[in-house]
């Protein structure tokens, strides 16, 4: 790993290694244009040019991600960046513009282990663990391509600039445990992005979530609940099987507890499967116990989960029942479908347009 590192990898201490003999300004100087000029070793104006050119041939200088694909929907206002690493391991990440603010889905891992059955990255299987670096030049990457967008628009200060991250593309984060924080580290200290703007959603790994309270991390908090049974919720996310509902409720409160923060559970709507209001009635009484807020996701299709999502209709009332139950609900406006770059979808389709490794398992 260390041999594969890249930029976003290193530390001040490890630039201050690689620079041994040069004055200690160039260490300020080289992470000024690393993360508040996002030009990297190539644009550090300020360092002697043979300096410059030796560190930039230096692998551990460079980037560690090629975008080698990109697509648009929403009149450009949703992309979605598909990656390779160095190891070729593919990745995506998806860059939602909105009035007031731009909100990055990174991926954690290449992959999931988790195996959840609607989940098109679950499908996929795991490949590996992202490192810290990876995860943060997707941020850079979307930060770059901010600028890049909106440099004209400067009138307005909050269009265009990249305010939001959320851990909800490939991936379970709290099974990266190490690495995410060190990436929520230096997106927060280092990239500029307020720890209240960064959202870890998870699967419901207990330890994690136990650990991130200890840690006092500050990050937002989204829990995939998807089943408010352990019947319902081991069908659709097998690690409950693991962590059951009443441990991973427990470490709910724990954290809510720890951290004075209100969590929020998300809920993909599955015609058939967790739409009743039997499930709307015990999800209600979990999420009014903790004060949680509820996020109604439509199903987004995949092409190894046949079930169809819920119908607006049903999604309504399933929202009206946790409403009238005290519960404040909100409906996801889903982006990016038609791209497959919508919650769940992400499974690094290329080459072969619009197909996934399950489709193409089957051919
Ligand atoms: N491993 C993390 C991040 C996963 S993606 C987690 O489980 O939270 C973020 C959200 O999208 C999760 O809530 C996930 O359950 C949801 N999701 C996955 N597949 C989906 C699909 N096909 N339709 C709608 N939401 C989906």
């Amino acid at each position: 790993m260390e041999k594969s590192r890249g930029i976003y990898d290193l530390s001040r201490e490890d630039i201050a290694n690689a620079l041994a003999g040069e004055p200690k300004y160039r260490q300020d100087q080289i992470w000024h244009s690393i993360y508040s000029t996002s030009l990297g070793i190539e644009g550090a104006s300020t360092l002697p040019k043979a300096l410059r050119l030796k560190l930039s041939e230096d692998p551990q200088f460079k980037t560690q991600l090629e975008e080698i694909e990109r697509r648009q929907t929403d009149r450009g206002r949703t992309i979605k960046f598909l990656y390779a690493a160095r190891d070729g391991s593919k990745i995506e990440s998806v860059l939602m513009h909105y009035k007031s603010r731009s909100t990055l889905c990174v991926s954690s891992q290449a992959g999931c282990a988790m195996k959840c059955v609607f989940c098109a990255t679950g499908q996929m299987g795991f490949k590996r663990h992202l490192s810290a670096g990876e995860i943060v030049e997707q941020v850079m990457a979307a930060k770059i391509e901010c600028q890049n967008t909106f440099k004209d628009s400067i009138s307005s200060s909050k269009t265009g600039r990249l305010s939001n991250i959320v851990f909800m593309g490939m991936g379970e984060p709290l099974a990266n445990y190490d690495k995410l924080i060190k990436a929520i580290d230096k997106i927060n200290n280092s990239v500029g992005i307020g720890i209240r703007h960064i959202t870890v959603s998870t699967v419901g790994i207990v330890p994690g979530i136990i650990k991130l309270a200890d840690e006092e991390v500050g990050v937002k908090l989204a829990i995939s609940l998807h089943g408010a049974d352990d019947k319902t919720r081991s069908h659709l996310v097998p690690i409950s099987r693991r962590y059951g509902l009443d441990s991973l409720i427990e470490a709910c409160h724990y954290y809510i507890s720890k951290t004075k923060r209100r969590i929020s559970f998300e809920w993909a709507m599955m015609s058939g499967i967790n739409d009743s209001i039997d499930q709307a009635e015990k999800l209600a009484n979990i999420a009014f116990s903790l004060g949680a807020h509820v996020n109604l996701i439509p199903l987004n299709p995949t092409p190894g989960y046949l079930v169809v999502g819920s119908s607006r209709d049903r999604i309504e009332d399933f929202a009206n029942y946790l409403e009238s139950n005290g519960v404040a609900t909100t409906i996801r406006n889903t982006r990016g479908n038609d791209i497959a770059a919508a919650c769940g979808q992400l499974a690094a389709t290329n080459l072969e347009v619009g197909k996934t490794k399950v489709e193409l398992a089957k051919k």
